[in-house]
């Protein structure tokens, strides 16, 4: 039998207790404001020539000129008095050190912690969407970002009711620094769902293999279509597509080739569906005008422009929902307007009463993997609410339905 092994004790090594030497200094902490850092830091009993050391040692990375208020300055000092180290806060993301004031001073750029989490925002629209929002950080942005997301389905001007819920799941990057956590910015959407008076619309963020995230509806369809509902955000039809129209500038019966929206002056007008610039400029009657080919031989035109978006001219690209120009009342107008125009294989159509099919839905071979997306995405949604029994109730259609304008 062999002798039992003793038992020895294995010291563990102890992990030495790492101290911030930052942390052993005096801060003195200040803004950047109207008064000059010079004078702030002199008032901190700094002294002429570390200001000067400082303000070198920081110039290739930060421009003093465009110093703001947010931007926020720390000195740490030695038990003794002695400047010991230097901080520039231009943003919880971009963080300046200098340390060793009292030798070799180095400028450094300090490493920062960012991390993604997905997080659920639910809101019951009281007045907008915007309303809606107003308790989240960077409510426009977030807004903005779900109207896009929703923008063949609903006009978030004139669509929500008082009572329509909405759930999203959002990415949000957040920052860890020395004083905390704090929100950064958002991500992409991941998946939405509109219950509204009008109809219920899901979305779900999908790669369908591009390498860019795309919208589906739970039934793998794109929420994109080939051309938006109007190239305003705002939309209000003061006059409709007429084949015998009596015209108020011209005095006479005319043609209405198009449809009137009536809208402020400079509000933007997007191209409804990519495509060419054929026409940017003065254009008789219609004004400052716009024309753009887009596949499927159909034309639009956007007259009476107060004046065209820069870049866009004869032959340049433009991309669905770019801004083309802004609401004027050139040419023959009475008031602001947009005239929106549409020809097909030539011919004068009425955009109203077109229709135009979702863009590509999710590939065939695909679908497996986007049903696995969706059935995940549709756990967290769902989450502690039980307002999803509600949502099968209204129906899976979302997406199917094309709400015209009226
Ligand atoms: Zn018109």
């Amino acid at each position: 039998m062999p002798e039992p092994v003793p038992v020895v004790a294995v010291p563990v090594p102890v992990e030495p207790e790492v101290v911030d030497p930052r942390s052993l200094l005096t801060w003195k902490r200040g803004a950047f404001g109207r008064t000059l850092i010079y004078t702030q830091l002199q008032q901190q009993g700094v002294e002429g020539g570390d200001i000067h050391r400082i303000i070198d040692l920081l110039t290739p990375v930060y421009n003093f000129r465009k110093s703001h208020p947010e931007h926020m300055w720390e000195v740490g000092f030695h038990e003794d008095g002695r400047l010991a180290a230097f901080t520039l806060k231009v943003s919880p993301v971009e963080i300046y050190d200098i340390n060793d004031l009292d030798t070799e001073a180095v400028l450094q750029r300090r490493e920062i912690e960012t991390f993604t989490e997905t997080k659920t925002v639910r809101g019951t629209i009281d007045i907008s969407l915007f309303g809606a929002l107003a308790e989240e950080p960077q409510t426009a942005v977030l807004a903005g970002k779900l109207a896009k997301v929703f923008a063949w389905d609903i006009d978030f001007y004139k669509d929500p009711r008082q009572g329509d819920h909405f759930d999203m799941l959002v990415e949000a990057k957040y920052v860890r620094n020395d004083d905390g956590v704090h929100f950064l910015e958002y991500g992409e959407i991941l998946a939405a769902r509109y219950q509204g008076a009008f109809d219920t619309y899901d979305a779900f963020a999908f790669d369908a293999g591009d390498g860019e995230l795309g919208y589906y509806n739970s039934e793998g369809k794109s929420l994109v279509r080939e051309m938006m509902r109007s190239p305003l955000k705002l939309q209000r039809v003061t006059s409709r597509f007429n084949k015998n129209r009596f015209h108020p500038v011209l005095k006479r019966r005319r043609p209405h080739n198009g449809v009137d929206y009536g809208a402020p002056r400079n509000t933007p007008v997007m191209a409804v569906a990519s495509g060419r610039v054929v026409r940017a400029g003065r254009y008789g009657g219609a004004g400052i005008a716009v024309e753009i080919k887009h596949r499927n031989k159909i034309l639009t035109q956007y007259f009476h422009l107060n004046k065209i978006a820069k870049g866009v001219h004869v032959g340049s690209r433009v991309k669905q929902g770019e801004v083309i120009g802004y609401v004027g009342k050139t040419g023959y107008a009475t008031g602001y307007h947009l005239h929106f125009g549409m020809k097909r294989n030539g011919r004068y159509v009425d955009p109203l009463a077109q229709k135009f099919p979702p863009s590509t839905p999710v590939p065939q071979e695909l679908r497996g993997a986007f049903q696995t997306k969706v059935a995940h995405y549709l756990t967290q949604i769902d989450g502690v609410d039980n307002r999803n029994v509600l949502v099968r109730k209204a129906g899976d259609s979302a997406g199917e339905k094309t709400s015209q304008a009226d």
